[in-house]
């Protein structure tokens, strides 16, 4: 089928096509019709790795080939139970990774889902945001920066509106687009009046009619699909793959040690001496490691997202729990983003303004009298002003409620002007330059009736300069008072000027309101901070966790908030033009002495990103704009908006805000944190098992006495204990205190010289103490038979592991805390774990499999005996590292 090449046809061809309206959009009807015609904008998925690839996947590893051998091994031996065990073992250690990836990527889908893209489109002739998937040909979509084009559009109207396509022709220079009709022979890259799906906004604004949807659009053409891979290892998995590695080589070399030595100084058979060789093997291997490490991953992601933190990576849940400095916007996110236009600042008067929100209800007054806007001149063209300039609108919803569609600092002033004792009626803007927030303001050209002006409304101090008032004259000075007087008490200041032009003028551009405004008035409003944002400010602040504000606001402003929030005790605030002029090494030396950044643009962000991440910081920053994106990037955790931010930021971020909230950042550190202690607890816990298995069986060789556990018994503990009790270790609470200590080096190593120390100390202990029981009860042959003691040393392990995680649950703390009952599932688990015991104990057929023998009820007591010992033991020694490590902390403080 021929394409229609819109891009030659005229606007109104393409309206009379496409049945649509220009101004108002579709009607209901049509776009019911058009969706039975067009189906949903969207591509198809793209094709995934097949189900079985991804499960043989799972087998890839050296830990699994050491596994594969043991069996092939045991084969030959004629060990077929223990081959079949050790098959299982594998499959299910595939499965579960199998099952894990899966349950992964789908907990990354949904969230993708979360953050389906929206458009703006204007319907029935209002306004409306909805998703993207819904769009229909004939759509009337408005553009703002940031946004992701939804579907191909034909531009109909554009101010400055500039496009990045490299999307689509690998170009990343922006394109500025107009609505002009092109010649049928344009080539893609030169359709300068066509928006093309996929590709975004950078900046200016723009008007356009859905000409394609889905695979009929250019990007769906290509079959290129938009769907990024999401990375799903993360630091801590990867040094826990080279941790299985390394353990791999030391296992070989000890079996093979061991084997040699077997043959030389004892008189054990080949057969006999391979089974414990394998037997050793097996039992070093930590098999349910890295499927519990993800599963813990992954939970803590779904909490996360529970409470409004979206990740849109996994490693980023680890990175999240090292945060050093939060960098935040102010407006929005520490502030309630509520605005109100609490006074109005004129040449040679001040008002104020009554009533709080958006209602239009209250007045505006001066000296105490309601302000007539008739007879005062003046406060009409200010009002005219900042109604015009303007892309905000206010309406009474069903619920009563007054709602804007646009941004809050508009809005106030839609609100503000409908406060005016007479209706002002807005003047249509020719031409306009949309708000950005490196600029600071937003300009209009509009016909008043004396002729053409251009308005300006936007951050005053930007204004005085364009107005060419010099510092120090009396004007300025007037104006500087009004503007520091309103700052100082947190208001945020909006200022409006104007500029005489020829009336032949019908575009406007930058350089036209560069030089000789004339200001008319200032706007005061409030903005009051979050009374969360408060608290969670101060819980960073215990957990050593800087925050940094980093606004576009005036500083007086910034400082005035900072202070109410006690985000600083420090006045120094620093604003973004100096930021310009000093050099990198100077910004380092600084940035860890400021809180507060005023007048910043986005590049500043991204300057402080670097600073900061020079100093050793790891830094979260959040941003909405597209200007935003790439110190987004940049940062170990881009925060992006959910609400207000657009797409572009989005897709540069690590989390979404679904809220907005600075609280929520917080709490997202402090999961992170949980997630991070719990999966450093998981590998404190399982590894004792590995060890103590490894020790008796070594210490049994080196002795020359029978082997103390068959390859099938030492699989059996590695992953019965790995998933009941050391599953528990997932749902443990952060530990009281963990927000008050100060984050975790970024380069610590997983396993610490302490965490070394505690393994070993449990492998030996526990090990150790069986090994004399061992010793003990064998010579003991009246009473005992080779095959009870058998038994009651597999119990003896399984029982110490019931206890030890009682150990664990508090890293450094006594066990018995208050939280001690907290983690109802740590007793099921245990409780499931010692049923198991008895179970595979006294049931025949489970008992003949694990070759165990179904020992007299007093005999628990031995594996109780040794638990009680190591959770005692462990208890002293936790005792003692914290004297020593306070003590030791005492010294650091007095020196
Ligand atoms: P933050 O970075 O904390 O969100 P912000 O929202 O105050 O800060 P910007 O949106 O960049 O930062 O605004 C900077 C300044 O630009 C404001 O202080 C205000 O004076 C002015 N301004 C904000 N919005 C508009 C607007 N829609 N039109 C004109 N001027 C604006």
């Amino acid at each position: 089928m021929k394409r229609l090449q819109w891009y030659s046809y005229e606007t109104d061809e393409v309206e009379r096509r496409l049945k649509t309206d220009l101004n108002a959009g579709l009607t209901s009807e049509q776009i019911e019709e058009a969706k039975d015609r067009w189906g949903s904008n969207e591509l198809p998925e793209s094709k995934k790795t097949p189900a079985f690839l991804k499960f043989l996947h799972h087998f890839n590893d050296v830990l699994i080939y050491i596994l594969l051998a043991a069996a092939v091994l045991t084969v030959t031996l004629g060990h077929y139970v223990d081959t079949i065990v050790i098959l299982i073992v594998v499959v299910i250690n595939a499965l579960i990774g199998y099952i894990q990836e899966n349950k992964a990527e789908k907990a990354l889908e949904g969230i993708k889902n979360m953050l389906s893209l929206q458009a703006t489109v204007i319907r029935n002739g209002e306004r409306k945001e909805i998703a993207s998937s819904e769009l229909v040909p004939g759509d009337l979509v408005l553009l703002a920066p940031g946004d992701k084009i939804p579907a191909d559009l034909r531009l109909i109207t554009t101010d400055h509106l500039s496009i990045e396509e490299s999307p689509l022709t690998g170009e990343s220079t922006s394109v500025e687009k107009d609505a002009d009709t092109l010649s049928e022979d344009t080539t893609l890259g030169d359709r300068l009046n066509m928006a093309f799906s996929g590709t975004a906004v950078v900046s200016g604004s723009g008007r356009g009619i859905v000409v394609e949807t889905g695979t009929n659009t250019e990007l769906g053409q290509i079959n290129q699909s938009i769907a990024e891979v999401e990375e799903i290892e993360t630091p801590l998995l990867r040094q826990i793959a080279e941790f299985g590695r390394m353990i791999a080589f030391v296992i070989i070399g000890i079996a093979a040690l061991l084997f040699v030595y077997g043959l030389l100084f004892h008189d054990y058979e080949w057969g006999e001496l391979l089974l414990y060789v394998i037997s050793l093997t097996v039992s070093a291997i930590p098999e349910g490691l890295p499927a519990i490490l993800s599963i813990i991953l992954a939970l803590g992601v779904q909490v996360m997202a529970k409470n409004n933190a979206i990740m849109r990576t996994l490693p980023s849940v680890e990175t999240l729990g090292a945060v050093t400095v939060i960098c935040s916007d102010k407006t929005g996110t520490l502030t309630k983003n509520e605005m109100t236009v609490q006074s109005v600042v004129l040449k040679d008067r001040i008002y104020e303004v009554t009533g709080t929100g958006y209602a239009p209800e209250g007045e505006i007054k001066f000296e105490g009298k309601p302000a007539d806007v008739e007879q005062d001149q003046a406060l009409r063209r200010f009002l005219t002003n900042v109604r015009s300039i303007n892309d905000t609108t206010l309406r009474k919803a069903e619920d009563g409620q007054w709602q804007i569609s646009g941004e809050p600092t508009e809005g106030c002033l839609v609100t503000l002007a409908e406060k005016a004792n007479r209706e002002i009626e807005p003047l249509e803007m020719i031409a306009k330059l949309p708000f950005d927030s490196a600029h600071k303001y937003m300009a209009g050209l509009v016909e008043e009736e004396a002729g053409k002006v251009i308005y300006v409304k936007g951050a005053p101090d930007k204004l005085f300069d364009m107005a060419g008032l010099e510092e120090g004259s009396e004007e300025r000075q007037y104006w500087e008072e009004q503007l520091v007087n309103r700052s100082r008490r947190g208001e945020r200041v909006i200022g409006a000027a104007v500029k005489q032009v020829e009336d032949s003028v019908t575009e406007i551009d930058h350089h036209d309101v560069a030089a000789g405004l004339t200001i008319i008035g200032l706007a005061g409003i409030m903005d009051p901070p979050r009374e969360e944002a408060v608290e969670a400010v101060k819980v960073c602040r215990r957990a050593g966790i800087q925050v940094k504000m980093i606004t576009g606001d005036h500083k007086e402003t910034a400082l005035a908030i900072a202070k109410q929030m006690g985000l600083t005790e420090r006045d120094r605030v620093v604003e973004g033009r100096e930021i310009d002029r000093m050099s990198d090494q100077e910004l380092k030396a600084i940035v860890e002495d400021v809180d507060v950044f005023a007048r910043t643009s986005p590049e500043n962000k991204l300057q402080l990103v670097k600073a900061l991440q020079k100093n050793g910081e790891v830094c979260a920053m959040t941003g909405d704009g597209v200007n935003d994106a790439p110190a987004l990037k940049r940062a170990d955790i881009g925060v992006a908006m959910g609400v207000k931010g657009t797409e572009v930021a989005k897709e540069a971020s690590e989390m979404v805000l679904v809220d907005d909230n600075f609280k929520t950042i917080v709490n997202a550190v402090k999961e992170g944190r949980r997630v991070y202690d719990n999966l450093k607890k998981t590998i404190l816990f399982i590894l004792p098992t590995n060890g103590a298995e490894a020790f008796l069986i070594i210490s049994a060789l080196l002795i020359g006495i029978d082997m103390p556990l068959t390859p099938i018994q030492v699989l059996y503990v590695n992953m019965v204990t790995a998933v009941t009790v050391s599953f528990a270790l997932a749902f443990e609470k952060l530990e009281a205190g963990a927000m008050q200590r100060p984050p975790r080096s970024p380069d610590a190593k997983l396993l610490s010289g302490y965490y070394v120390f505690r393994i070993l100390l449990m492998s030996v202990l526990i090990g150790g103490a069986i090994m004399v029981m061992n010793v003990t009860l064998l010579g003991d042959t009246a009473q005992y038979t080779a095959e009870q003691v058998n038994t009651i040393t597999l119990h003896s392990i399984v029982i110490a592991q019931v206890f030890h995680v009682f150990n664990v649950r508090n890293e450094r703390q006594f066990a018995f805390n208050k939280d001690f009952f907290s983690n109802k599932i740590a007793f099921g688990l245990a409780g499931l774990l010692v049923l198991l015991q008895v179970g595979i104990t006294y049931t025949p057929f489970l008992s003949d499999i694990f070759g165990l023998y179904p020992i007299e009820a007093e005999y628990w007591l031995y594996p109780f005996l040794i638990g009680i010992i190591g959770f005692i033991v462990i208890e002293i020694e936790k005792f003692i590292t914290r004297k020593i490590s306070q003590a030791h902390s005492n010294r650091k403080a007095v020196s």
